[in-house]
């Protein structure tokens, strides 16, 4: 809506009017009882939604639109509401950002962690993304030692509680095993949400999309956000960009190198333990994976390639994936023995396995990894992952070059030849959480996280026994 500043500020002055609409409401139509028909739903009161619609005041108003002026859209300048103010906002709620948050609300700072979906984990949970992999190191004595502690280990601990069909491995009593836990993403969502209610120094805002910093030169100062209400504001001491695409750093003008990977959109099949295909047959299907629960499946339905960021390239990837996913299923409960199997779900967030890798004070690419990198700053380490064995990661690669007050966490990190460590969900969860720390103390410090001692973060990260 475009409208004059005069209009806007008359409309300003009906804010208190949500009584008018109140009285519409009392308006509404009551039909004469005795005339209904017995059982009707014409009476209001046996209308259990009507019961329930109460008038709400209009808690925003609509500012001045965009314009269109000489074939160009033109934004015109608007203040934005604050709508919070606080030490640390964590922008992304996925293995990283859930960390990040706890880590700064633990070393005692305020946090505000806003998430775009209804619900933590990110790839991990709304990807069906579900072995925590990269967790341990192994010793030469052959045992494995868990590398990812701290919220990782704590979660993996407590989630293991909840027994075998919700996470494979449902405890690490024996180091004679890498722990590699498959985790049930309803199990992994609920006890993210316990995690982040228990600690009462963070504040969680759920369908709020960051879509902007606040800036002061290469300073960061908070960031805006939009949901359903419009753009409102979070004034913040320092942010940290947990968005998996490097949002906030893209929106602050840091620097990143964008790649293209492998996009693959996950399903889930279900009635896997009804399969039994009569003896002889050649039908070769995927069966029961590694879930806990031997109902279940999960698996992507191809891999694509495209640019992560555009929303042309995610539509056909999302489209064709479904149909072919479909197609998959429809064959195989045609095929005797099948007949029961269905896709109980799909992701709800597409996998998009890098997009931006920021550019940082240090940049860990597999060179480095074997030839050496200096470690005085270890802030926590991957587990063995297949490609490479465990090692440890270090605070420059959570600071971005040029932008104060931010850092980046999570699948972000690495360069082309490491994105397949530095991306797993356990290395997503231990960045995360080194870098909720920092952001927590040069919060609480007055510092900028550069000028951060390491001495005060190494002691508080040990404090909230992150493995060093
Ligand atoms: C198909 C596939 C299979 C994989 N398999 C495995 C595996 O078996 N094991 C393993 O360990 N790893 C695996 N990975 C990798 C791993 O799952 C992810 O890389 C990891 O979970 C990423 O965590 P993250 O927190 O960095 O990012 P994400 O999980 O992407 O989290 C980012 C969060 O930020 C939110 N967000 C994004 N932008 C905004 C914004 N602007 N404002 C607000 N919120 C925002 C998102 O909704 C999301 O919740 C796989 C990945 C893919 C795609």
């Amino acid at each position: 809506m475009q409208i004059s500043k005069r209009e806007f500020l008359k409309q300003l002055g009906l804010l208190g009017a949500a009584g008018a609409t109140g009285a519409a409401f009392g308006d509404e139509y009551v039909p004469d009882k005795s005339k209904l028909p017995p059982g009707s739903c014409g009476d209001p009161k046996n209308v259990w939604f009507g019961r329930h619609i109460f008038p709400l005041e209009h808690t925003q108003t609509d500012g001045p639109s965009c314009y269109l002026k000489d074939g160009k859209v033109l934004e015109p300048a608007k203040e934005i509401p604050i709508f919070h103010q606080t030490d640390v906002v964590v922008v992304g709620g996925g293995a990283a950002g859930f960390s990040a948050a706890l880590g700064a609300a633990r070393a005692g700072a305020k946090v505000a962690l806003i998430e775009r979906y209804g619900s933590l984990g990110g790839l991990f949970t709304n990807g069906m993304v579900l072995i925590m992999l990269a967790t341990s190191r192994r010793e030469e004595s052959g045992k494995w030692t868990l590398v990812t502690r701290g919220v990782c280990g704590e979660f993996m601990e407590r989630v293991g509680k909840f027994g075998k069909d919700f996470s494979s491995q449902p405890t690490n009593t024996t180091p004679a095993k890498h722990w590699l836990p498959t985790v049930d993403p309803e199990a992994a969502k609920y006890l993210m949400d316990e995690m982040i209610v228990e600690n009462k120094n963070i504040e969680i805002f759920y369908h709020a999309w960051g879509v902007d910093v606040i800036q002061d030169g290469n300073k960061v100062l908070g960031v805006v956000f939009e949901s359903k209400e419009g753009r409102q504001a979070i004034l913040a001491k320092q942010v940290v960009d947990c968005s998996g695409d490097a949002d906030m750093l893209f929106k602050a003008g840091g620097d990143y190198k964008q790649i293209t990977s492998s996009i693959t959109t996950v399903f889930r099949w279900a009635n896997m333990d009804t399969i039994n295909p009569p003896p002889g047959s050649k039908a070769k299907f995927w069966t029961h994976g590694n879930e806990g629960n031997p109902d279940a499946n999960w698996g992507g339905a191809s891999m694509n390639t495209g640019n992560p960021i555009s929303i042309r390239d995610l539509t056909k990837v999302e489209i064709s994936q479904r149909k072919l996913n479909w197609e998959r299923v429809m064959k195989m409960r045609a095929t005797p023995g099948w007949e029961k199997v269905y896709t109980s779900n799909s992701a709800s967030q597409i996998g998009i396995r890098g997009s931006r890798l920021i550019d940082a004070e240090f940049i860990m690419g597999r060179k480095e990894i074997y030839e050496g990198y200096d470690k005085s700053d270890t802030v926590g380490w991957c587990g063995h992952d297949g490609a490479h064995t465990a090692f440890p990661f270090v605070y420059r690669q959570l600071l971005p070059k040029k932008i104060d007050n931010l850092l980046c966490a999570g699948r972000c990190l690495g360069k082309g030849d490491t994105i397949d460590t530095f991306r797993l969900i356990c290395p997503c969860f231990a960045t995360g959480h080194a870098a909720g720390v920092a952001a927590g103390l040069a919060a609480l410090k007055g510092v900028t996280p550069r000028t951060l001692a390491y001495s005060d973060l190494k002691s508080e990260l040990l404090k909230q026994n992150v493995f060093i």
